[in-house]
């Protein structure tokens, strides 16, 4: 999208129906749960408008909640009908966008790990057992405040580094020390040879300076999808 996305407002209904962008097995290429089997619901919308942004988002359509339940389902098996994808990844977009509460739970029941992945700008009240991973994002070179009532639930941070971008060019504090919430640090995929390098010297330099974990995109080096 990279920035030219429509802005999507919070959506307002019961959740029998989600704008879904696509639905997908692969395997999880980022944060805390990197290297795991996963099924992918990329829901549709974004608050935000990031100009690095490389996700396609803003061409979902309505799925009942039934049937995205059921394809998820069948998504999460081998050709032998063994569960071999127990994670299941919800990300966007901004998922937190549209109400989500229902499929979580649905989810949560049958016994799947359930990942969320937000920009942290939108609460919504979410089973315990859900995780929720946030990537912070910044405007003007002040990232958007994490909502105080979803920092004290989010498992894992994740910053994007660039080293020639500087809202990007170090961690900043958005509430991870207070709650000792794990930081994830993954370089921008500028689309650039010589720029990836850079950026991925720089979120070297910053791990081994304060500790934090690398992220790569390891689906990218995969050459999954
Ligand atoms: S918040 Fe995420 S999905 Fe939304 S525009 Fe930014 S990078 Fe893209």
């Amino acid at each position: 999208m990279f920035g030219k996305n429509k802005i999507t407002k919070l959506q307002k209904h019961s959740g029998n129906y989600l704008n879904v962008q696509e639905i997908f097995a692969t395997i999880q290429g980022e944060g805390p749960y990197v290297g795991q089997p996963a099924v992918f619901i990329r829901l549709g919308g974004c608050n935000l408008q990031c100009s690095f942004c490389d996700t396609e988002f803003d061409s979902a359509h309505k799925i009942t909640l039934a049937n995205l339940f059921a394809e998820i389902c069948s998504l999460a098996v081998n050709n032998d009908q063994q569960l071999v994808r127990k994670l299941i990844v919800i990300t966007g977009g901004e998922p937190m966008l549209q109400p989500i509460e229902k499929l979580c739970n649905k989810l949560i029941k049958k016994k799947f790990l359930v990942q969320i992945e937000t920009n942290g700008t939108i609460y919504r009240k979410l089973p315990k057992a859900v995780k929720i991973i946030c990537s912070p994002k910044n405007s003007s070179g002040k990232y958007y405040p994490i909502r105080q009532d979803l920092l004290v639930r989010i498992n894992a941070f994740k910053f994007l580094i660039s080293a020639s971008n500087p809202k990007y060019s170090k961690v900043s504090e958005v509430g991870q020390s207070q709650y000792q919430i794990p930081v994830y640090i993954q370089p921008i995929d500028e689309y650039d040879q010589q720029k990836n390098q850079q950026n991925l010297q720089k979120t070297i330099e910053i791990a081994q300076q304060f500790g934090y974990n690398i992220s790569l995109q390891l689906h990218k080096i995969l050459n999954i999808r």
